[in-house]
């Protein structure tokens, strides 16, 4: 048994995610997170929300409410969508919390010990039309690097380029559009992360098995141009954690709070001891301490692939900096973008689907089911109604659903609600068998590797190899010559069902369970062998026909989804 640390992207605060947020780290991550544990693994599953910032300030001001209360609400609704798509962390956690606040205190005191903090009085950017400071992501302007003119004061999302506001071209606040902007003197505290650059560099390049498109973006950033930059890890800003060199007040910095994003990934770890907090665990520290028990844990960062800066220098430049026994993460799975239906979700224009509303429309099955199969692995990938509903319709419906149908039905009508005995397996079995353990083996390898659009390619064919076993089985015209066959097909065949259920289970959680239900089994014990598996109900083990496992979407349906989420359009 292996032991896996897993975390998905922090969502932000303000507001509720579009389904490419979802399929870009939390959807994965849950499904590599399931699939260890069915495998027998013990997993340390964690997510939380990203409330600090600017953003989640000015989210708060627009909802006419305190920011604090505004983020607690906002969390809740956030936990309760990530249940509706039954993300199975083993805990949801919010990096305003204390343990977070202490924990980025320390970090901060630590690396101003280690020499690797340097105060810094700079010029910020001022608006007097607002009258604050502003924060780098609330000025814009044109990029110098590629020329696109709507490039953020921190990254130009064009050609990806960290920027400082003062870099950029007839810049103006995103607040108001003021271009009233000057720049005044203030004192931050910068993390040296050009000190650390060797010690990341040789870290990066010990990372062989990791995918080009992380450690391309990672490299990328250590060595163009000059090379990593220190950052500012402060700003002045009310809502956050307050400047503090660990326990102790930090003169000089006095109203002043940590930049989100260098007490963020702090909550990765934080988030663990809120789970020992809430009474779910009682041992952080073997998780995430070296010098305690995590030497041989597995830590997999699932993100999309605007986050792996982050997570590929600064965070770690905040861990290996900081010279303590902390746990690094070993593999980062990073996801291109969703596109949706000919373009890019938009929050502002309300252009595509929300989960909030995915959920309404339609059970997380369907959506899970989809945005894995069409993860933006290699490349982007696109959200098409169309698409949507031939994948649910044909994948689902036809091919999974309607075996798990015919068998039960047929079963309950020549044999009873039970599984029927007599009869021995043939040829045609033995060849299903084979056929289905070297798929199983195959998905088995996709899924340890998060080849996630492989790994429903495998199981979509081990479901596809049932029916067409059921094809040419046809215990239907089988029964009429010879009932004791017949039995024994019928009964492979309802084992079949619980052994969907039991592989499909990372995908389609509530399926399977619903399978399971039907086949009266609670026995979720991984197929290692796949005869044995398919003799797990024996004979006479009672079963009920489910409910219909998976609908159809109607044209009409498609149509109406489509108008209703397609947004503003642009003029
Ligand atoms: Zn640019």
């Amino acid at each position: 048994m292996a032991r896996h640390l897993i975390t998905s992207a922090l969502p932000y605060i303000n507001g509720i995610k579009h389904l490419g947020n979802l399929v870009g780290s939390q959807l994965p991550a849950d499904l590599f997170a399931r699939y260890m544990r069915a495998r027998g693994h013990e997993v340390l599953f964690l997510c939380a929300t990203d409330e600090h910032g600017t953003p989640a300030e000015l989210a708060a001001a627009k909802a006419g409410k305190d920011v604090a209360d505004y983020c607690a609400e906002m969390h809740d609704v956030q936990a309760k969508i990530a249940e509706g798509f039954r993300l199975s962390f083993d805990h949801y956690g919010r990096s305003s919390s204390p343990q977070n606040h202490a924990l980025t205190q320390h970090f901060a005191g630590r690396l101003a010990e280690m020499g690797l903090i340097r105060e810094v009085t700079e010029k910020m950017v001022y608006s007097n039309a607002d009258g604050r400071f502003l924060p780098d992501r609330y000025i814009e302007g044109t990029c110098p690097n590629c020329g696109f003119d709507s490039a953020r004061g921190d990254q130009c999302d064009n050609c990806t380029k960290q920027l400082d506001p003062t870099d950029l071209i007839n810049p103006y606040s995103t607040i108001s559009g003021s271009t009233d902007l000057e720049e005044r003197e203030t004192k931050h505290l910068f993390l040296c992360q050009s000190q650390m650059r060797d010690t990341l560099q040789a870290w990066i390049d010990s990372k062989t098995d990791w995918p080009v498109l992380t450690t391309s973006i990672a490299n990328k950033w250590l060595n163009d141009g000059d090379g990593l930059q220190d950052r500012g890890i402060t700003r002045d800003l009310d809502w956050g954690v307050p400047v503090k060199k660990g326990g102790a007040d930090w003169p000089g910095m006095e109203g002043k709070v940590f930049y989100v994003w260098f007490d963020a990934p702090i909550e990765y770890i934080a988030c663990a001891q809120e789970w020992v907090d809430a009474g779910k665990g009682n041992d952080w520290e073997r998780w995430w301490r070296t010098d305690k028990g995590a030497d041989d844990v597995t830590y997999t960062q699932f993100m999309g692939k605007d986050n792996v800066p982050f997570h590929t220098l600064s965070f770690p430049a905040t861990i290996l900096g900081s010279e303590e026994p902390w746990k690094a993460v070993d593999y980062i799975k990073s996801f291109n973008y969703l596109n949706y239906d000919g373009g890019q979700f938009s929050t502002s224009r309300g252009r595509g689907v929300f989960m909030d509303q995915a959920l309404e429309i339609l059970p997380s099955d369907y959506w899970r089911w989809w945005l894995l199969s069409h993860a933006p692995e290699s490349s982007d990938s696109e959200f098409t109604w169309e698409n949507f509903q031939q994948s649910v319709n044909k994948d689902l419906a036809d091919v999974l659903g309607n075996f798990v149908s015919r068998v039960t039905k047929f079963c309950r009508s020549k044999f009873g609600e039970e599984i029927p005995a007599g009869g021995a397996l043939g040829e045609t079995e033995t060849a299903l068998i084979n056929e289905l353990t070297t798929r199983l083996r195959a998905y088995e390898d996709h899924m340890a590797d998060m080849e996630v659009r492989k790994s429903a390619q495998e199981l979509r064919a081990i479901w596809v190899a049932g029916n067409e076993y059921l094809q040419t089985a046809a215990p239907w015209s089988t029964f009429k010559e010879d009932p004791e066959k017949a039995a024994a097909q019928i009964r492979l065949a309802l084992n079949l069902i619980r052994f969907y259920a039991v592989v499909s289970a990372p995908f389609i959680p509530d399926a399977s369970a619903q399978l399971m239900a039907a086949m009266h089994t609670d026995d979720t014990s991984w197929p290692e062998d796949v005869a044995t598996a398919l003799e797990t109900l024996a004979p006479d083990h009672a079963f009920t026909v489910p409910d219909v496992t998976f609908r159809k979407i109607s044209d009409d349906e498609r149509e109406e989804w489509q108008e209703k989420f397609a947004g503003k359009r642009e003029s």
